[in-house]
């Protein structure tokens, strides 16, 4: 029984992705969310957020005191939740290296971007930044629940 939840909840582990504005620009969302999607992981929330630079910098605050913080413009951000066992953890492998000159080709990054200032993906890096930016990004009702009836495909029958 105790397995049982245990199962339930890594099945319902939740992760804030945002598409960044160069990201956006470059056409790259279908390819992007693609990736995920290919993945098995679910997309339960997403919106084409145009925020205020005050918003956009409460995102980003732990980086305050960096030279670069005040470069971090995410004036048009395409963000998104997917949902799955691992995909907090799985989601920054996707993505790769914060530079993407050291991500692994494959990756997102090591694929799609050259430079660190514009490496086009964000991704939460742990349960409690996800559970954050989930937070400050969407409102609970913008979030939904359902049934993919690949599931038992991707997971198996337990
Ligand atoms: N960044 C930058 N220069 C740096 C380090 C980071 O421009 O030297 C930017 C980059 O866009 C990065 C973001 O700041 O994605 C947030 O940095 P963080 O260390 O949180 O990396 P991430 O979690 O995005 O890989």
């Amino acid at each position: 029984m105790v397995q049982d939840q245990e199962v339930l909840a890594a099945e319902m582990e939740r992760t804030f992705i945002a598409i960044k504005p160069d990201g956006v620009q470059r056409g790259l969302i279908s390819e992007i969310v693609s990736r995920f999607e290919r993945k098995g992981f679910k997309l339960v929330g997403i919106k084409v957020v145009v925020p205020s630079k005050d918003f956009a910098q409460k995102h980003y605050h732990v980086l305050m005191e960096r030279p670069f913080f005040n470069g971090l413009a995410l004036v048009l951000l395409f963000a998104m939740v997917w949902e799955g066992e691992g995909v907090i953890r799985y989601g920054r492998k996707l993505i790769g290296a914060t530079d993407p000159q050291k991500s692994e080709p494959g990756t997102i990054r090591g694929d799609l971007a050259v430079v660190v200032g514009r490496n086009i993906i964000h991704g939460s890096d742990g349960p409690e930044t996800a559970k954050d930016e989930i937070n400050l990004w969407f409102k609970p009702q913008e979030l939904v629940s359902y049934t993919n009836n690949a599931e038992k495909w991707i997971y198996g029958d337990n």
